[in-house]
C-alpha cells in the first residue's frame, strides 16, 4: 500500500481534530469528555517532543561543532547566522508596522467592546505583566549572565534554558576540536551514535504525530472562547495574518534568490514541521522535526543545521516580532493614542529585542509584548484586549518562526558551500520505517 505523505496525514489529523472538537462543543458533556479523554494524548505527544529537544541539541551540536575541525569556521558561521537572523527580524517588524498602520484595526473596535474585553481579561493580562516585570527588573546584562550555566545538569533539566545548553554544547565542541584527534575520537564516536539514536526516536514519535495533533486541536476547539470575541477582534487578526503571510512570502523569495531553491520544494520539505508548529504553538517542541526536515529534505548539512536551528528556535522569532509590532500599535489605536514616527521606530528596536528574549513556548511572545508596550508608553492593560484571540495567532506566528529558521539555515549553508544538491530523502524515508 502506498504511504500517505506525512504532511497530508498530519493535516488530516488536524482537520479531524477541529471537526470532532466542534461536534463535541454542541452537547454539554462533550467538552469535558475531550478534556478528560482526548487532550491527555496531545499532552503526551508534546511532552515526547520536548523530551527529545535537549538531548538533540546536546548531541547534534557537539557532533556538528566537532566536525568543523577548526574554530575559524565556527566564527564565520556564527557571524552569518546572527547577521541574517537580525536582518529578517527587523524586516518582520517593519512589515508588521506597515500592515497595522495601513489597516488600522484598532480604530474598528467599539468603546463598549473595548470595555468588555478589558474587564473580562484584566486578571489574565495582569499575570503576564507580573512575569514580564521580573524580566524588566533584571539589569541590562542579565541576558548575558543567563547564557552561562553554573551547572549543566540543572540547565538541561529546565526546558526554558535552551540557550544555556547551546552554550555548553558549543563550549564542549570547541574543546573537542582543540584536543588531538586520537583523543577526541571516542567522544566523537559516542556523540555520533547518540545522535543517531535521537533521530530514530524522532521518527518513532512522528509515527504518532497525526494522532497527537488530532488530540491537541480537538482540545483547543472545546476550550476556546466564544466566537463573538473572535469577531470583535477579526480585523486585528486579519491584519496580523496578512503580515505573517507576507513574511512567509519574503522567506520564499530569499530562498529562491539566494539559495536558488524552488519555493514549492521548500514548502513540501518543511510542511510537516510547519503543521506541527501550528498544532503545538512551540518552536522548541517543533525543533526536532524542523531539524530533521531541513537536513534530510532541504539539503542543509548537519554541521550547519545543528548550529543554526537550535539558536534560531530561541532567538529568531520573526512571527513573534511581527506580532508584537502589530499588537502594540493595535492597542494604541484602540485606546485612541497617536504614535509618533519616533515611537514606532523605537518599536522596531524593542520588538526585535523582545522577540530574541521570548522563550520558544506557547504564549511567550505575549509576555515580552508587555516590555514593548511599556517602552512605547502604551497602556499595558491593553493586553487584555488581545488575550482571547492570542492562542490561534500564536499558532500562526510559530509557523513563521520556524519557517524563518529553516530558510536562514539554507542561506547560511549555501554561503558556506554546505548545501547538498540532492537532499538525502532516502535516509529520511528509511528512518520512518520502524523496522528498517
Ligand atoms: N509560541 C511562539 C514560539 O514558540 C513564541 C510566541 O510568540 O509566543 O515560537
Amino acid at each position: 500500500m502506498k504511504k500517505i505523505p506525512l504532511h497530508w496525514s498530519i493535516l488530516l489529523g488536524m482537520i479531524l481534530g477541529v471537526g470532532v472538537g466542534i461536534v463535541f462543543t454542541t452537547f454539554e458533556a462533550g467538552p469535558k469528555f475531550i478534556s478528560d479523554w482526548v487532550k491527555p494524548f496531545g499532552t503526551i505527544f508534546i511532552n515526547a517532543l520536548k523530551l527529545i529537544a535537549m538531548p538533540l541539541i546536546l548531541g547534534s551540536l557537539i557532533k556538528g561543532i566537532s566536525d568543523l575541525k577548526d574554530i575559524s569556521k565556527l566564527s564565520k558561521m556564527g557571524g552569518r547566522t546572527i547577521g541574517i537572523y537580525l536582518m529578517t527580524t527587523i524586516v518582520a517588524v517593519i512589515i508588521g508596522l506597515i500592515m497595522v498602520n495601513t489597516f488600522k484595526p484598532g480604530n474598528s473596535i467599539s468603546e463598549s467592546t473595548l470595555q468588555e474585553l478589558v474587564q473580562a481579561y484584566q486578571s489574565d493580562a495582569a499575570e503576564k505583566q507580573a512575569v514580564a516585570q521580573k524580566q524588566k527588573d533584571a539589569g541590562p546584562l542579565q541576558g548575558l549572565v543567563d547564557l552561562v550555566p553554573d551547572n549543566i545538569f540543572k540547565a538541561t533539566t529546565e526546558n526554558g534554558n535552551m540557550l544555556q545548553v547551546i552554550f555548553f554544547a558549543l563550549f564542549f565542541g570547541i574543546g573537542l576540536i582543540l584536543i588531538p584527534a586520537e583523543k577526541s575520537k571516542p567522544v566523537k564516536d559516542f556523540f555520533d551514535a547518540f545522535n543517531e539514536v535521537i533521530l530514530k526516536l524522532i521518527d518513532l514519535i512522528m509515527l504518532v504525530a497525526p494522532y497527537g495533533v488530532f488530540a491537541l486541536l480537538a482540545a483547543l476547539v472545546v476550550e476556546s472562547p466564544s466566537l463573538d470575541l473572535f469577531r470583535a477582534l477579526g480585523m486585528y487578526a486579519l491584519t496580523l495574518v496578512i503580515g505573517l503571510t507576507l513574511m512567509g512570502l519574503f522567506y520564499l523569495l530569499l530562498v529562491r534568490l539566494f539559495v536558488k531553491f524552488k519555493p514549492k520544494k521548500f514548502i513540501q520539505g518543511i510542511a510537516p514541521a510547519q503543521l506541527l508548529a501550528f498544532s503545538t504553538s512551540s518552536s522548541a517542541a517543533t525543533l526536532p522535526v524542523t531539524m530533521e526536515r531541513v537536513e534530510e529534505h532541504l539539503g542543509v548539512d548537519e554541521e550547519v543545521a545543528s548550529f543554526v536551528l537550535p539558536i534560531g528556535a530561541t532567538i529568531n522569532m520573526d512571527g513573534t516580532s511581527l506580532y508584537q509590532a502589530v499588537a502594540a500599535v493595535f492597542i494604541a489605536q484602540a485606546f485612541g493614542m497617536d504614535l509618533s514616527l519616533s515611537t514606532q521606530l523605537g518599536i522596531i528596536l524593542t520588538a526585535t529585542l523582545a522577540s530574541i528574549g521570548s522563550a520558544a513556548v506557547p504564549g511567550a511572545g505575549m509576555v515580552m509584548l508587555v516590555i514593548v508596550l511599556a517602552q512605547a508608553g502604551i497602556p499595558e492593560a491593553g493586553l487584555a484586549l488581545i488575550f482571547a484571540i492570542d492562542r490561534p495567532l500564536d499558532m500562526c506566528r510559530t509557523v513563521i518562526n520556524i519557517t524563518g529558521d529553516a530558510s536562514v539555515s539554507m542561506m547560511v549553508a549555501k554561503s558556506l558551500g554546505k548545501l547538498h544538491q540532492q537532499p538525502i530523502e532516502k535516509k529520511w524515508d528509511d528512518h520512518y520505517r520502524p523496522n528498517s
